[in-house]
């Protein structure tokens, strides 16, 4: 009996080893096979006449709302482990002839009701710290929330809509796919729970061809501002580009990857974080390697993921704009 019990207990022991060695090996360095992409991101259109001077006068700000912490380990694949990660909640906002917008709407004022949203495991891992939400910042600037009438939501999450409800007359604007994703989940999700309160609004990708996505949405119809499918995290995640008329261009790509090397390597998150938060994993991969090849064509272009808080710090931030 006892030569059997320690045979068990030998067993229990291999089997935990050769179990944190396999759980060990998710988060090393892997660079996603963008060759396996290729024939899917490589095909851009180019406007031959196109003209950033003849954009029309459009400025975007950063508002910084928040922050999370994690280990830089969890958030892509070959992470430091010793590196913390800040993970910045923000807003866009974007000022054009035609409308001044919101994209995502970062850590609303009741954000500390909207974590519990969230499941208990996800809530005991989660460490956040409130800044200023984006409704009392615009205040402060004598913006009154009752002026923003529009709001494009990358994807349904709460830490991007929380926002949303500073905004009594703020249309949400969501993708198709992620209305109908939103129709599937439980109710304990902050999205399901704004239901009533929010007006939401469908966007659909009219507008053919742009870059190297096959499908987008002129928002005005003058190459300002261009929104982009990115599915996989959600099945309705989308982009953002915004063309200013100085040249400068930008592109928000939500949580795709929550920061800049994910798609620059280009890596995913690592196993564990994929399961607790992406809908799509293969969806995700080719999401990336767009994005990837778009920075590969347009060095220039500057990749803003949604919770790179490096990426937020260089560029301007409320009431500074980027013009
Ligand atoms: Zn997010």
């Amino acid at each position: 009996m006892k030569r059997f019990l320690k045979r068990v207990l030998l067993l229990l022991v291999i089997l935990s080893v050769v179990g944190f060695g396999l759980l060990a090996s998710t988060f090393t360095a892997k660079k996603i096979d963008v060759e396996v992409y290729t024939g899917d991101s490589d095909r851009f259109v180019t406007d031959e006449k196109f003209d950033a001077a003849k954009l029309p006068e459009t400025t975007l700000s950063i508002i910084k709302c928040g922050k999370m912490m994690s280990k830089e380990a969890f958030v892509y694949r070959g992470g430091s482990w010793s590196e913390t990660y800040e993970s910045g909640m923000a807003a866009a906002l974007i000022r054009h002839p035609k409308a001044t917008f919101l994209f995502d709407t970062g850590f609303g004022i009741n954000v500390d009701e909207h974590i519990k949203t969230i499941p208990a495991l996800m809530q005991a891992l989660t460490k956040y710290d409130k800044e200023t939400s984006a409704a009392t910042q615009l205040q402060a600037q004598a913006i009154s929330p009752n002026d923003i009438k529009m709001a494009i939501i990358s994807h349904s999450h709460w830490d991007h809509i929380s926002g949303l409800e500073d905004f009594p007359q703020a249309e949400a604007w969501i993708a198709r796919d992620e209305e109908a994703h939103i129709r599937t989940l439980p109710d304990r999700e902050l999205v399901q729970q704004m239901k009533g309160k929010i007006k939401w609004q469908t966007i659909e990708f009219t507008d053919g061809a742009y870059e190297n996505f096959d499908r987008s949405l002129d928002l005005f119809k003058d190459g300002s501002i261009v929104l982009v499918p990115l599915p996989g995290h959600t099945p309705g995640s989308l982009g953002m580009f915004v063309n200013l008329r100085s040249g400068k261009r930008f592109l928000f790509t939500g949580d795709v990857t929550w920061c800049i090397e994910g798609e620059q390597i280009p890596a995913e998150r690592p196993w564990m974080a994929r399961k607790l938060v992406d809908k799509d994993e293969e969806g995700v991969r080719r999401s990336i390697v767009k994005v990837h090849k778009l920075m590969q064509r347009y060095p220039e272009l500057t990749v803003v993921p949604a919770h790179d808080r490096r990426i937020h710090n260089k560029l301007a931030n409320f009431p500074a704009v980027e013009r």
